[in-house]
């Protein structure tokens, strides 16, 4: 496929973007911004997202406390890291930025809580 149509999601215009591959490369129209061709591109070499989820925790008051990456992971790495978060427990406190799991699958990215747990 020569053509591809995706819509940015740095920012709430979305602009429409095309991405076209020429012999010099990938060609995007359509952005309003230089975050609209970056996120394209990447989009279509090597797509990544920050992955929210959430781990147990023995406390009484929360069952589950949510946790993101502190950066984009590429997709492909998404089904596993999951499995992954799936088996971790935690034990509070907890403040929100705490790092539940560093270099998550060697991504170099960690796993941080989302919010502060006292008990
Ligand atoms: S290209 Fe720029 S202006 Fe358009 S949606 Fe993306 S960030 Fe927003």
């Amino acid at each position: 496929m020569n053509k591809q149509e995706l819509i940015c999601i740095n920012c709430p215009i979305g602009c429409h973007l095309e991405v076209t591959k020429t012999d010099q490369g990938l060609k995007v129209s359509g952005n309003q911004c230089k975050r609209g061709e970056i996120y394209a591109v990447n989009e279509i070499t090597a797509p990544s997202r920050v992955l929210t989820s959430t781990v147990r925790v023995n406390s009484s008051f929360l069952r589950r406390l949510p946790v993101r990456t502190n950066k984009p992971i590429p997709k492909s790495m998404i089904f596993q890291a999951m499995e992954i978060i799936d088996k971790i427990v935690v034990n509070t406190p907890i403040t929100i930025g705490d790092v539940i799991t560093d270099n998550l699958m060697r991504t170099g990215v960690d796993l941080i809580a989302s919010r502060s747990l006292s008990e």
